[in-house]
């Protein structure tokens, strides 16, 4: 019974619809965590001492989909919905797209590099007025935003594969790879830079991310027909719970066509983390983060119960990966 309950809730996670995905659990956690590490030293100290922080609450953005209606789009954009002339058409500044789109019809199809750059502001601004608890909201925040960029599946409405008979693929691709590969991933991503451009530059990152889309479902397909369907998936033993996830043979097979693109958009991801941290501090005017007014047990209490309030707002009748 635990055992068919079990098969049922696994074939639940593989039908999930995508908007509960995003990089996974597993992968948003590691990337925020090795963000910290291309920082320059000027900041590194500041940000060790709250990787815990940094790292654990990568993932908040997903779980406030819950509790906020605008969370939604701002975790993707479909750029397949406004034509091949994509990159000369949308207007890179939000008030511009508005006027020529209408807000709805943004949030329908996603807003993230407007989202990105929104945030970017606002972690500077944080630097600006020293403002640890925001220091550290937005820059989880921000690591998360700019994960889900480098996703290329985040950047189409054919985001899990579902027009193309591929359903289950964005798991695939963004939270199976790295949970079975990630180990013998190469982290090292070199120092983080600053970022001279960073609107054009987020608008950069999620056209690089559409631009390995057709790899992503090709790949795909090829390495299906490979495969017996009884080779394609396995059962594994997760929390006392029995679920149906994709099998190793397909895993590496994946992944072995994909020349480990899932690994170089992870080592992006990581890289522009930093980069991008870096860029609001300096925009800031690279305040002393060794001399910011530590944590107060009330300021403390509070992200506790910002965290707390996001958990209870994970819809309990949903699987939920991200605890
Ligand atoms: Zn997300």
């Amino acid at each position: 019974m635990v055992q068919k309950a079990g098969i049922w809730l696994g074939l639940l996670l593989l039908c999930w619809p995508v908007n509960v995905f995003s990089w996974g659990f597993f992968a948003h956690q590691r990337i925020n965590r090795l963000a910290v590490f291309t920082l320059p030293p000027e900041m590194i100290g500041f940000y060790k001492k709250h990787i815990i922080y940094i790292s654990e609450n990568a993932v908040n953005p997903d779980k406030r989909r819950y509790a906020v209606k605008a969370e939604g789009p701002r975790h993707f954009i479909d750029l397949d919905v406004y034509g091949d002339s994509v990159r000369h058409k949308l207007p890179r500044v939000w008030q511009e797209a508005v006027a020529q789109y209408g807000e709805d019809s943004l949030a329908k199809h996603g807003v993230l590099p407007w989202h990105l750059s929104l945030v970017k502001y606002q972690l500077t601004e944080a630097f600006k007025y020293h403002d640890v608890p925001s220091i550290l909201r937005l820059s989880a925040d921000l690591g998360h935003y700019l994960a889900d960029a480098c996703v290329p599946l985040h950047t189409t409405r054919n985001y899990n594969g579902q027009f193309t008979n591929q359903h289950g693929i964005h798991g695939f691709w963004e939270s199976r790879l790295p949970e079975l590969l990630a180990n013998e991933y190469d982290f090292f991503v070199g120092p983080a830079l600053y970022v001279a451009k960073p609107q054009q530059k987020a608008w950069g990152i999620v056209f690089r991310s559409h631009a390995a889309l057709d790899s992503v479902l090709r790949f795909e397909q090829e390495v299906a027909a490979q495969l017996p369907e009884d080779k394609k998936y396995t059962f594994e033993e997760r929390n006392n719970i029995t679920v149906k996830t994709y099998s190793k043979a397909y895993t590496t097979g994946y992944h072995q066509k994909l020349k480990g693109q899932v690994e170089r958009q992870m080592r992006y991801a990581v890289w522009v983390i930093g980069s991008f941290w870096y860029t609001c501090w300096v925009d800031a005017g690279q305040p002393d983060l060794n001399n910011l007014q530590p944590l107060t047990e009330e300021q403390k209490q509070q992200l506790a119960a910002e965290r707390q309030q996001l958990k209870q707002a994970v819809a309990p009748d949903r699987p939920h990966e991200t605890e």
